[in-house]
């Protein structure tokens, strides 16, 4: 059977190159870094080359680098360690679209003594700059906005953002899960003082993750314990997975310009042809500020996860939304923010590519989508051409 994979912003595959290199760590290079012996020395200072590497995908100093297990762990440390640090702020500014791992953790903090603002977005998922300048407070104590939407790929201005928060000289939060490998980060020039990414989003392994954190902000540990990670995350190390998320920070930095064009390229295609071909589409999202590698598209009229169910049986994995969300077939929130109407957000579909997809495979799904749209439509109370009595989203 095909396995085509478009559920990249869900989980990526580890490259080949980012699972030989971690193989002797397992069995060989065995020793804890924080140990004495000539043995710990050597792992040690495997583990100061990979924290190089992570480093030099951001143009950040290794120094300014915290190792964690996952994205969700370094939204939490970052906005969890910032509140602590600074207890007499109680003013959280975020937006309707971030993750549950920033998402959740404030409105969990606002039923603990926060206030906690909620920035709108607009039909096409872009803020109003002009409504985050007006919600900074001078209790606020950090603002938190993501780089990169992980169901439309909708790419917030994090600069433009930055420069007023730093005004106002407010912490700035960006969780870059998924724009890290995809889009060129340079902390030297840059107005973050924190940034969040996850190995899994970018063919590293899960359980890995980092937080940048901008020497100089005030920062409590989240995890409490031994001295590791500089004494701001306490646990041993995670050897084999700190040297995979260094080779896959490496490989996100040589090839990252090369693979964005031949990926925006492979996404185009596809999302065209479904546009120009299928009736009753539309794109979700801003057409250009966007990741390169994601396409979310509404299949009006029928149930997104009876296409994901049909697509499956295809070999072709996409998905409805954020792999968190689509479990629970609620209704996306991110879209909801959008205003996207009722009938739109449940037919809608991620494809989110990789370097590893190629246009054979885009071909195979150009060449099967139609028959599968068409044929649930037939089953759908709305009839093979999308018409219905009900009010069609144009
Ligand atoms: N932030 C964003 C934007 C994400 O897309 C995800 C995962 O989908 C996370 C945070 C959480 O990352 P992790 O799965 O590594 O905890």
């Amino acid at each position: 059977m095909n396995n085509i994979y478009m559920d990249n912003n869900a989980t990526t595959m580890a490259a080949p190159e980012v699972v030989q290199e971690m193989m002797p760590f397992f069995a060989d290079y065995y020793a804890n870094p924080s140990s004495m012996h000539f043995f710990a020395g050597e792992v040690g200072k495997k583990v100061d080359s990979a924290r190089q590497k992570i480093a030099a995908l951001i143009n950040a100093d290794p120094v300014e680098i915290i190792i964690t297990s996952c994205g969700t762990e370094s939204d939490n440390t970052a906005i969890r360690g910032v509140l602590e640090a600074n207890p007499d702020k109680k003013h959280i500014v975020t937006t309707r679209v971030e993750h549950p791992a920033v998402l959740n953790l404030c409105r969990y903090l606002s039923k603990r003594g926060y206030a906690v603002t909620e920035l709108s977005v607009n039909h096409e998922g872009l803020l109003d700059v002009n409504e985050l300048r007006n919600s900074l407070r001078d209790d606020t104590a950090i603002v938190s906005i993501m780089y990169a939407n992980n169901e439309t790929g909708v790419i917030f201005p994090v600069e433009e953002i930055g420069k007023i928060v730093k005004e106002r000289g407010i912490p700035f939060h960006v969780d870059a899960v998924q724009a890290a490998g995809k889009i060129p980060l340079n902390m030297k020039t840059s107005a973050i003082d924190l940034l969040s990414i996850s190995g899994h989003k970018l063919h590293a392994p899960k359980g890995i993750g980092m937080l940048y954190v901008r020497r100089g902000i005030k920062l409590r540990p989240f995890i409490i314990g031994g001295h590791q990670e500089f004494g701001r995350r306490a646990g041993t190390e995670n050897v084999p997975y700190i040297i995979g998320l260094g080779k896959a920070c490496e490989l996100a930095s040589q090839g990252m310009k090369e693979e964005n064009g031949r990926v925006r390229k492979l996404r185009d295609k596809l999302e065209n042809f479904i546009l120009d071909n299928i009736k009753h589409t539309n794109r979700n999202g801003h057409p250009v500020m966007r990741l390169p590698n994601t396409s979310n598209v509404s299949f009006r009229h029928i149930e997104g996860e009876a296409i994901l169910l049909s697509m499956s049986y295809l070999g072709i994995s996409a998905s409805s939304g954020s792999a968190c969300t689509s479990g629970s077939l609620l209704p996306s929130h991110v879209l909801h923010a959008m205003g996207v109407p009722f009938d739109t957000v449940h037919g809608s579909i991620r494809f989110s590519l990789s370097r590893y997809n190629t246009e054979d495979e885009i071909n195979y799904i150009i060449e099967k989508l139609p028959a599968v749209i068409n044929r649930l439509r037939e089953l759908s109370p709305f009839g093979k051409d999308g018409r219905s009595s009900a009010p069609s989203a144009s």
